[in-house]
Parts: C-alpha cells; structure tokens; sequence
C-alpha cells in the first residue's frame, strides 16, 4: 500500500511513498499529512474468520491487509508488546456498563492510556526500520501527558533511535509528569515547556519543518520523525481495536454479526477517531462516530455546523487536559478522505491564513452522515464519573465525556462502544473530588481516596513512581525549544 498526501504534491516530496517512509518522514508537502491511497476491505467473511482470533492475529491480519512494508518477524516482535498488557490474551478487554453503553478500555499497558496501543507497537517498528537503514533518527513528540510517557516507554534504550519529548508545564497531573521525568535513559530527553498544548504542538511543527534544523541534524547524520499521532504508523494501530471492540460485542453476544453499532470517542487530536473512521469505510458495521470534546469544542462546532472558526477560541484548561486541544490535526485526513487534495489544501490554507473555514452544503452534510458530536463540560463530567461508580464502573474524566455523547447523539437504539483512553489512576483528584467531594491537590492523596472508597489497590507501577528520583530537570520557554533539543544532541 502506498501513501498520498492531503494537500497535493508540491514537485520536491515523492508523489507516493512506502508505509516505512510515511512514518519515517510524516510531514508531506505544504505541510500536509501522507493518508493511504486505498483502504483495504474488511467484509463480513474476514470478520466471521476473526471471531474466534486472538488479538495479535487480528492485528496481524489487518496489517496484511494494509500491505504494510514491514517485514513479518519485525511485526511479530511488535506484536508481542501486546503480552506486556495486563491480560495478555486479551489486551483490550470490553466490558458493559448499563443498557446499550459498552467500554473499550484502551489503557491496559504500561503507562495506564490509551497512547500505548500504539506506541508500544511502534516503538519497535520505528527503532528496527532505523536499524536495518543503518539510520539514527530523532524522535520529536509534543504531549499534553499520554504521548509523552507511552513514547518514553517504547522507545526506551532502543537501538537508533533518540526521543524529545515536550509538555506543557502545569498541563499534565502529577502521575504523567513523573512517568516522564523520572525516565533515565540517555537516549531520552524531557523538556517541560511555559505555554499550553498548542503551543508545544506549533513549536513541534515549526521544527519538522525547519530547514536550518534540518541541516544541523544532517550534519550530525540524524533524522528527524515524530511520534505523534499525525504520524501513520500510530494511526494504523489505532484502526485494528476497533474491529476488536466490534468483534468483542458479537462473541459478548450483544450484537449480530453485521449489526451496526455507535463508536463513542473521546477526542482531540482525532487519530482515535480517525483509525474508528478508517475501520468503518472499510467496512466494519457502523452506524455513526460519536465525536466526544470537552469545553475545548472546536470538534462538535465544525460537526454540527460546519465551520472551523478558531477567531473566537481559546484553549481552555479543563479536567480532560488530553483534549484540551483547539488544532485537531487528524481531521486533516478526513477532509482528504472525502474531498480530496485540491480542496484539502484549500480549507487548510485558509485555516492558516483566517483562522477559519466553512464547509460547503454538501460537504457538511456528508460529514454529518459519517460522526455526530457533543461536548461535555467539567461538572457534567464529574456527574458521568459519579454515576457510573455508583453502578459500579470507574471512569477517568476523558471516558466520561463519552458518556454525555450516548445521551445526546443516538439517534437509534443501537448498542455504542465507549473508548476508555485511561485508567483511573493519571486523573486520580478530579475523579476523587467526583467521588467524594473532597478536594486533594496531589495525585498521591486522590489515589489513597479512590483506592479506599472503591476498594482496591493502588496499581505498584504507579505508587512506585512517587519514590523515584527524577532526572528530567528542563524547563524551558517555548522559543528556546530548537536550542535545548540541539544541546541534547
Ligand atoms: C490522547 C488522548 C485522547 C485524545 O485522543 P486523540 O487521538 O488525540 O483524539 C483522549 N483521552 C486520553 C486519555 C488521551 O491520552
């Protein structure tokens, strides 16, 4: 399978590229994003031929299908990362919560979110590609707390490959700041940056596209690349749970074989929901994505009205820092996906240039035949929290932004898979003061008040990281960005 790019060829990049160049080199001419030229198709005979596989043969049948240029023992070796989860036969267990309201619960790995299904994964693609081109590359990853530690995990003193990783300072909770500044390993560097996610995320994108940057990690014969989820390599990953997930509810018996259902997303940077799109052309059963957001709505204004209009939007901090995100960068590929490149480039010029664009008519409706959307905001959240623990189901906040879109955007009695992007332990005071009403400002205290009121144990990786030294002492303003990863070097 050959990749494309969202906002046409400018005559200097490669018309198409290979899936390994896509994630090795994300960033396409005028700086749009490679997208797959064709999607394979999932019928319901591949689907029947999946029931009774296991994860990891799921995933390898649907990376044949993609015809990924990767070699079968590098994707084997990949795989297995999925044996690290908590039950390694199934990495991704989905459970029902009440009626017609079921959980995907994305966040068995080792650093508690979702962000792992893909990174643990493609850590090990990434790094052996590197390795068999010869080739060192740098990592360079904007977080606002998930990406950063699962890209710290996976790439962990792997060959080739060195990891920047930045985060805005006071947008992450306490459990997400250690898990990165406690890592040690010489190939990691964590720089906590005054600014918000955007911010990090603009710096990020204005380095990949940096000539002059470029050139000085040429000179010291380093690539460039990014873990984050523009990169394909994650997107493809983020595809296969939710033919998982479907094929889950059909075994649960909740569902027919062929009978459609709702996927409910939390979202921000849209690359979850982008692999639930991708899986759905494809051809899994889908009535509609639920596109869930926090105050930060710019995804719900552009789903119900078509517009993108960033003039009268500022990021605000909620209690689902994860998706406290205005530039929703996976949207990209949707726009590609349906419009094409022409008008792609178009929408995103002028997003540029005014801060804004406005679909077509047509293009709207189109978009609204595919996702729904809604936005739930802090105290709302805290309500979904509360009631769900009273039936008997913790949830962090990003989870129960999903639980307002079930309410408000089905518009027929089907069954609805929620995603479930982390546990309970990286956003422990906000579901705490849900619980409780009680007020801890340290992540250790909320945990101690969760783990007592429901009656279970605070997991040891995440006590331990409360004991660890930390290494990662960089912090730094957002224009000192490209001198702090240069000195890293
Ligand atoms: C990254 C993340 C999201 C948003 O996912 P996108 O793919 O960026 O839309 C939601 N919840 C949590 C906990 C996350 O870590």
């Amino acid at each position: 399978m050959n990749f494309i790019e969202t906002r046409g060829n400018d005559g200097q990049h490669p018309e198409q590229v290979s899936f390994s160049e896509a994630i090795l080199t994300p960033i396409a001419s005028y700086g749009g994003l490679y997208s797959p030229q064709s999607l394979p198709e999932l019928n319901e005979a591949f689907l029947n031929a999946h029931l009774s596989a296991d994860y990891k043969t799921l995933a390898r049948s649907m990376l044949d299908a993609f015809d990924v240029d990767i070699d079968n023992p590098i994707i084997d070796r990949a795989l297995e990362l999925y044996d690290g989860f908590d039950d390694p036969s199934n990495p991704v267990p989905v459970v029902r919560v009440s009626e017609d309201l079921y959980v995907s619960e994305l966040y068995h790995g080792p650093t508690r979110a979702f962000k792992d299904m893909a990174l643990q994964p493609f850590g090990i693609v990434l790094s052996s590609i590197a390795q068999n081109r010869n080739e060192n590359y740098l990592i360079l990853t904007a977080t606002s707390g998930d990406t950063g530690p699962a890209a710290l995990e996976t790439f962990k003193n792997r060959a080739n490959v060195r990891v920047a990783c930045m985060y805005p300072i006071g947008g992450t909770s306490d459990v997400q700041r250690l898990q990165m500044v406690t890592e040690d390993a010489s190939n990691l560097k964590v720089i906590g940056v005054k600014g918000d996610f955007d911010d990090t995320q603009n710096a990020l994108k204005r380095l990949l596209a940096s000539k002059s940057f470029k050139q000085t990690l040429k000179e010291k014969h380093i690539h460039l690349s990014a873990a984050n989820s523009v990169n394909f390599g994650r997107i493809i990953f983020q595809t296969i749970y939710h033919v998982h997930s479907y094929l889950e509810l059909v075994r649960q018996n909740a569902i027919a074989m062929g009978e459609k259902v709702y996927l409910d997303v939390p979202s921000g940077n849209f690359g979850n929901a982008l692999g639930g799109y991708y899986a759905m052309k494809m051809g899994l059963p889908v009535e509609k994505i639920l596109i869930a957001s926090n105050r930060n709505n710019i995804l719900t204004q552009l789903i119900r009205t078509g517009v993108y209009d960033l003039r009268t939007m500022e990021v605000v901090p909620t209690t689902s820092p994860a998706m406290d995100i205005l530039i929703s960068s996976n949207i990209e590929r949707v726009l590609f996906d349906l419009f094409g490149a022409e008008r792609t480039k178009a929408l995103m010029q002028k997003l540029e240039t005014d801060q804004c664009y406005e679909l077509t008519a047509k293009e709207h409706q189109q978009i609204q035949s595919i996702f729904a959307a809604d936005f739930c905001d802090d105290q709302q959240g805290k309500k979904y929290i509360k009631d769900a623990f009273a039936q008997g189901y913790l949830m962090d906040p990003h989870t129960a932004t999903c639980f307002k879109a079930y309410e408000t955007c089905r518009e027929k009695p089907l069954k609805t898979i929620v995603y479930s992007t982390a546990e309970w332990t990286k956003f422990s005071p906000v579901i705490a003061n849900a619980l409780t009403g009680e007020v801890d400002s340290h992540d250790i205290d909320a945990l101690k008040t969760i783990a007592q009121e429901a009656g279970i144990e605070i997991p040891g990786m995440i006590s331990e990281l409360f004991d660890k030294e930390v290494t990662q002492t960089s912090v730094i303003e957002k224009e000192n960005i490209e001198r702090e990863i240069l000195a890293f070097l």
